[in-house]
């Protein structure tokens, strides 16, 4: 009876310290058309490839401002229609700094209102640039609103620069270059590859154990170009993809770090908390060494 406990435990701590689990998300939709992809058509090719891939559900976290005419709004309901999650990342993307915390909470509530009829919509909260506010009060009153609404954080765990990556690209289509797309795709999945590196042995180092990962991506013609290699190459490093709804249902979900962390997500928060002292960032979140590796990799022609 003892031995089979332990074998039970074991194996219970073995498969949540080795379990390589992530979700994908999509922050800012709907975004405006890019000099690759019209808004619309990136809506169409990203459906078409996460069926493709086998992947059921992904959350787009709305910027609600940008629905600024039918043809936005139809994009997030065909999200919704192909089984995608619909959450709430402010009205208008100021930060809490520039407004204020009343009128921060007012544009969370005026987004609330425009997506709470939509279909698959889920009260989970994405702070716009990851920050809960600079002070304890600031971040405590928002905590509490959010919970007054119903709401939880929808937290991220893997932050990365794929905003950034993209406007280079967006820029060197604006200047009519002529571009490697397959330097580009590398440049991106490397990028990306190595954030979920470094915050799974942040989690191990810290949490002696790897969530259920959260990826941050944005909206971008980069995802709707790159998510099939990218989500590819994940599978093939061993790991899992898995919905928003599963990645929440982990501890980590409940656990609300005491600690003030902007910028970074929840298992950068839970290491702080725990006496980590960092680096929080990977040396690649960074916009001057993202410029020198765009031109370094001849991504331009
Ligand atoms: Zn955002």
């Amino acid at each position: 009876m003892k031995l089979s406990l332990f074998t039970l435990l074991f194996c219970t701590i073995y498969f949540f310290a080795h379990s390589q689990e992530i979700a994908i998300t999509f922050d800012d939709a709907p975004l405006g058309d890019g000099n690759h992809y019209s808004g619309s058509e990136r809506t169409d090719v990203l459906i078409k490839k996460l069926k493709k891939l086998n992947i059921a559900e992904v959350a787009f976290f709305s910027t609600t401002s940008h629905i600024d005419s039918d043809e936005k709004k139809q994009r997030l309901l065909a999200y919704a229609k192909a089984g995608h999650l619909l959450a709430n990342h402010t009205h208008t993307h100021r930060g809490i700094k520039v407004l204020g915390t009343q009128a921060y909470i007012q544009d969370i509530q005026q987004a609330h209102q425009l997506l709470e009829t939509m279909p698959n919509f889920r009260p989970w909260f994405r702070f716009p640039f990851l920050d809960e506010g600079r002070t304890i009060p600031t971040r405590d009153s928002l905590r509490q609103a959010l919970s007054a609404l119903g709401y939880t954080n929808g937290y991220v765990t893997v932050d990365n620069y794929d905003w950034y990556i993209n406007s280079l690209f967006q820029q060197a289509l604006a200047q009519k270059k002529k571009l490697d797309y397959t330097a580009l795709k590398t440049m991106y999945i490397t990028h990306i590859w190595e954030s979920i590196q470094f915050y799974h042995r942040m989690a191990i180092q810290n949490l002696e154990r790897s969530p259920r990962h959260v990826l941050l991506l944005h909206e971008n013609d980069l995802a709707a170009l790159f998510i099939d290699d990218l989500v590819k190459h994940i599978r093939n490093q061993g790991w899992k993809i898995i919905s928003p709804t599963e990645a929440y249902q982990d501890p980590i979900a409940s656990h609300i770090p005491d600690v003030l962390l902007n910028g970074q997500g929840r298992v950068a928060a839970i290491a702080k908390e725990k006496g980590y002292k960092g680096p929080f960032v990977q040396d690649s979140e960074d916009e001057e060494y993202l410029d020198k590796l765009f031109s370094q990799m001849n991504i331009v022609k």
